[in-house]
């Protein structure tokens, strides 16, 4: 088996990652980073959440930067601000004990005066930006791409299903140096491959199979309400489980709103997290899950693909996502890191159909389970 200290990474890099207590690399680490540390060459990396994307093209970029050079040499594009920030601290976390590398996160819904000065003030050799925000940047010439020689697409499907392809389009036509991109995705799809035709030269492609991920961890299982039931459903299972950590994913920012309001009325320790919640209060909620002071956390797909914590117990949907690949990602946030978890769905008898459809598609087997009958439950 391979380790850190086989794929040619500077040595302080290594070290980083000693100390952060990463033993043997993922799956997708051992694919792409010695590739990528060897070879200046575009890559397509398909791996699912919660396979260490992050350091699989983390280490490679900081090693390649050239705390020498001045300008942005490294850009990550990332499609929503909880993950520019952590993608960033990870990055801060790598670079640990290397001199002179400074790394920048650029997203919206914070100032931008703030961000125009951070990027004067010091030598940032790494960008990690959502598309939007880079964009604006860009209009107001605060940042300069002249000099990037490696871009990152990170969570790609995830940026072109959010409506970024013009966005990247035009980032990525002002790359105009540009030696490498890296494309780092959970699924490929046709938005990724047009990508990939049009502006990156001979990708090579790694993939780790769905398979070989292993969510034997995951225990899948499904109850049976009626549409007007179901929040009451939601009650009992929460009232069972008393040690949950989880988070409870809804369909529309509107609903996650609500339920977590109903939910909180009733004392439960919950909070909302989506998309019209401002920065400062989304990352506020954040620490605040972080530091398990909710139970669980209300959430859309998209504001959920900021959170990541290992230990999450329980994946609780709603309702089912239209797309079976959708729930591969919201079940894959639990049973992480060798723990166990359990993901739980709530569908009415018509929606029966659609739990066979994802065991299908996403090679998972379902059980039918009982909602509890709370009556007499005293929390
Ligand atoms: P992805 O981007 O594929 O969803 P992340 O990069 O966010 O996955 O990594 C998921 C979690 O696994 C993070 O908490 C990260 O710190 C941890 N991790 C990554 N690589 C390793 C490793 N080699 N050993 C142990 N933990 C790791
Ligand atoms: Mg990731």
């Amino acid at each position: 088996m391979e380790t850190f200290q086989d794929f040619g990474l500077k040595e302080e890099l290594v070290q980083a990652v000693q100390a952060l207590g990463f033993t043997t690399p993922s799956p997708i680490q051992q694919q792409a980073i010695p590739l990528l540390v060897q070879e200046t060459t575009d890559i397509i990396a398909l791996a699912q959440t919660g396979t260490g994307k992050t350091a699989a093209f983390g280490l490679p970029l900081l090693h390649r930067i050239d705390t020498n050079e001045s300008g942005v040499q490294a850009l990550v594009l990332s499609p929503t601000r909880e993950l520019c920030m952590q993608i960033q601290e990870e990055f801060v976390k790598y670079s640990k004990f290397s001199r002179g590398i400074n790394t920048l996160a650029v997203y919206g819904g914070t100032p931008i005066g703030s961000q125009i000065r951070d990027l004067r003030r010091s030598n940032i050799q790494v960008v990690v930006a959502t598309p939007g925000r880079l964009i604006d940047l860009l209009e107001r010439n605060a940042i300069d791409l002249e000099q990037v020689r490696m871009l990152v697409l990170d969570e790609a499907d995830e940026m072109l299903n959010m409506g970024f392809r013009d966005d990247i389009d035009f980032i990525l036509k002002n790359t105009p140096v540009r030696e490498a991109t890296w494309l780092f995705s959970a699924t490929m799809n046709n938005d990724v491959r047009r990508i990939s035709k049009r502006y990156m030269k001979d990708p090579k492609e790694v993939a780790v199979a769905r398979e070989n991920v292993g969510n034997e961890n995951i225990d899948h299982q499904y109850f049976v309400t009626n549409a007007h039931q179901r929040f009451d459903a939601l009650r009992r299972i929460l009232d069972f489980a008393p040690d949950i950590y989880g988070i409870i994913f809804t369909r529309t920012k509107q609903d996650a709103q609500d339920i977590s309001e109903k939910l909180m009325r009733e004392g439960y320790h919950v909070s909302a997290l989506h998309g019209d919640m401002d920065q400062k209060m989304r990352t506020k909620v954040m620490d605040r899950f972080k530091r398990r002071q909710f139970q669980a956390i209300v959430a859309t797909d998209v504001a959920a693909r900021g959170i990541d914590v290992n230990d999450i117990t329980h994946v609780i949907n709603y309702e089912l996502p239209e797309d079976p690949e959708v729930y591969t990602h919201r079940s894959g946030r639990t049973g992480r890191a060798g723990k166990s978890g359990v993901c739980m769905s709530l569908v009415t008898s018509r929606e029966i159909g659609r739990i066979r459809q994802v065991e299908r598609l996403a090679k998972t087997r379902f059980h039918k389970s009982d909602i509890p009958d709370g009556a007499e439950v005293v929390r």
